[in-house]
């Protein structure tokens, strides 16, 4: 199929006029009959790379997915569109399910989603092989692959079977999918599904529209409540706490300030937990309070805010978390509050449980590491992407330490001898014994390997241990030290720090965390508000499109996104379009869209002009 097939496709039937990144490439990689593996964070547009393949081969696309509001979403995205599509999975009953099968079967579908298992049963890989023979198979799509690997946070031993479609289907492409970056579960997904011959798309996880911000606990709910009535006062958004309890009494504390919130946690009844979790779909402006439980497969694009009131488990969990706001690429919030009380419990938790101490000494490094970030004086994209092995310039201009100044002091001579501590005790040891090295302690470990006699023993000891402790997660956070997971977590120099050592770059560390009470100003907060809804909320304009869109979407019982997405209402706004084809020319709308809801959104925009002359 010729690449302007392609793009005559993306422009009719998405209403995109251009590739995002590396769209095109996984698209004709695809459409050519490769298989793929495609690493791309959340809200890259990992879904066009399956669908638009679909579209321009022969035969139906088979999505593999492991959630069921994620099949349901997509379909109806899919079918507002003008694409048939349909999902298997446990919410069907045997009659619908048949009739999707028949529908198969007359070659009536471009693409079907389906549960894991499902697609695993006798009966449905009978039915694929009818399927190639009539119609054809235009794909494989498997998407949130990471599922397949153990390590990660969403293992579905299901996602192991998956293997047999390259076994029964080798001619069929394979397209997997995963917004999860790290090189282990990179390395198992490719072992796991056999696509040792798949061509690897690693895009930049970087998340330019999503500003960061970490703030010192000081009373979080106070802060959490100016957070929201400076920036997010009409928004969506979630807000994570680590327990169930908290998420009650916190969602219990909003509403009672007038806040949409709601609860979620592993703990309410399955009935709720859908109930909630439909409100925060397909209404506007309702706030999620929940535990980690929530949040897999929600591709609301909407989502503007993501708040931690306790600390995530590792710098995975706060990417992903924090990843689900701002899909649609429009300015959003991460921010998080974080006090050493979380860190204490966080870490009397993870030792009281009964994991193997093996990998308790690997969740141990995972929250310093991210007690690093949180600690770190510098950019925070720059320190995110480090630890996903990616360069970032830094000087975002956009995340707390880029836009205000944070209290340092110079730990030069600190830093110094915190490194040459590493460097002196041959690069192997962790934090607990260098520590116990600069502060001159008689300890067993100490005995063993004559520490006693190192240049560094006892040179540390107008810190305290809790400081040293610091000085070292800020080392790691900014690239000085590594931690080599392999070697149990020992520390060992990077070329960055050689400088600092012979005394040619000095090091500016946060202060002491307890030791700072930041709050921001009201001024402050002013300034934040943000650029692309501070105009529009007060439009009439605005509340009138989201209003039709709301109307639209009720009628049809289908979430508000799924008609338009923000950024699309958004461009309405600035475009004023004056006919239908200059609304065609907006981007997410394609021809389904302007057919279906073109009319009624120009009388809005032309009602709006008349009111505002009359
Ligand atoms: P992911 O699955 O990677 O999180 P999605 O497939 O949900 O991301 O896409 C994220 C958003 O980007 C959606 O709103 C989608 O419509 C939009 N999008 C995807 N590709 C393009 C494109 N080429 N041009 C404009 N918008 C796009
Ligand atoms: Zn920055």
């Amino acid at each position: 199929m010729s690449n302007s097939s392609a793009r005559q496709i993306l422009l009719d039937v998405f209403g995109y006029a251009d590739f995002r990144g590396e769209q095109q490439a996984i698209v004709e990689h695809v459409v050519g009959g490769g298989d793929a593996l495609v690493l791309m964070p959340t809200g890259g547009g990992k879904s066009l790379c399956y669908q638009l393949p679909a579209l321009l081969r022969q035969g139906v696309g088979i999505v593999v997915s492991p959630l069921i509001a994620l099949m349901q979403d997509q379909v109806e995205a899919l079918n507002q569109l003008g694409v048939q599509a349909e999902f298997l999975n446990s919410s069907l009953d045997a009659g619908a399910a048949r009739e999707i099968s028949q529908r198969l079967l007359r070659g009536e579908l471009k693409l079907l989603y389906v549960a894991p298992e499902r697609l695993l049963m006798d009966g449905f890989l009978g039915l694929l092989e009818r399927l190639q023979e009539s119609h054809g198979l235009a794909l494989f799509a498997i998407d949130e692959a990471h599922c397949v690997s153990q390590w990660g946070h969403d293992f579905r031993p299901e996602y192991r079977g998956l293997t047999v479609l390259h076994q029964r289907f080798p001619e069929v492409p394979r397209i997997a999918l995963t917004a999860t970056a790290d090189a282990p579960t990179r390395g198992e997904i490719v072992e796991r599904l056999a696509l040792e011959d798949a061509q690897q798309f690693v895009a930049s996880f970087d998340r330019p529209n999503i500003r960061y911000r970490v703030a010192l606990k000081a009373n979080a709910r106070q802060q959490l409540q100016a957070f929201l009535e400076a920036e997010h006062a009409n928004d969506a958004g979630i807000v994570y706490c680590l327990s169930r309890k908290k998420v009650e009494e916190t969602a219990a504390w909003l509403q009672e300030q007038g806040w949409d919130a709601l609860p979620y946690h592993a703990g309410l009844d399955a009935a709720t937990r859908n109930r909630n979790q439909r409100r925060f779909l397909r209404e506007e402006g309702v706030i999620m309070v929940a535990t980690v439980a929530f949040g897999m497969g929600i591709d609301k694009p909407n989502v503007r805010f993501v708040a931690h009131l306790d600390l995530p488990k590792s710098m995975e969990g706060y990417y992903q978390e924090t990843g689900r706001a701002g899909r649609d690429g429009l300015p959003a919030n991460a921010w998080m509050t974080y006090g050493l009380g979380d860190v204490v419990s966080m870490r009397q938790m993870l030792d009281s449980g009964d994991a193997p101490e093996e990998r308790k000494r690997v969740e141990r490094q995972k929250l310093d590491a991210l007690l690093g970030f949180c600690e770190s004086t510098a950019c925070r994209h720059q320190t995110i992407l480090r630890y996903f092995g990616e360069t970032h310039p830094g000087d975002c201009g956009q995340c707390d330490n880029c836009l205000t100044p944070v209290d340092t002091w110079n730990a030069t001579e600190a830093a110094r001898m915190a490194l040459s501590c590493v460097y002196r005790s041959g690069q192997r040891f962790g934090v607990g014994h260098l520590v116990d090295v600069l502060l001159g302690k008689s300890t067993p470990q100490m005995e063993k390997f004559q520490h006693q006699q190192l240049s560094t023993f006892g040179i540390g000891k107008e810190l305290t241990q809790a400081q040293w402790s610091s000085v070292y997660r800020q080392l790691v956070a900014a690239g000085l030290l590594q931690v080599q997971m392999e070697a149990y977590g020992g520390l060992s120099l990077t070329e960055e720090a050689r400088p600092v050592l012979r005394g040619e770059s000095e090091v500016w560390l946060r202060r002491d965390a307890e030791a700072v009470k930041r709050t921001s100003s009201k001024a402050e907060r002013g300034a934040r508000v943000r650029e692309a809804f501070a105009g529009a909320n007060e439009d009439p304009l605005w509340q009138a499109l989201k209003a039709k869109r709301m109307e639209l979407a009720r009628e049809q019982g289908v979430p508000p996104y799924v008609i338009f997405h923000d950024s699309t209402l958004l461009e309405i706004l600035n475009q004023r379009p004056g006919s239908l084809t200059e609304m065609g020319r907006i981007s997410g709308i394609g021809q389904a869209k302007l057919a279906r809801y073109g009319d009624e959104f120009l009388k809005v925009v032309e009602d709006a002009a008349n009111g505002v002359k009359g």
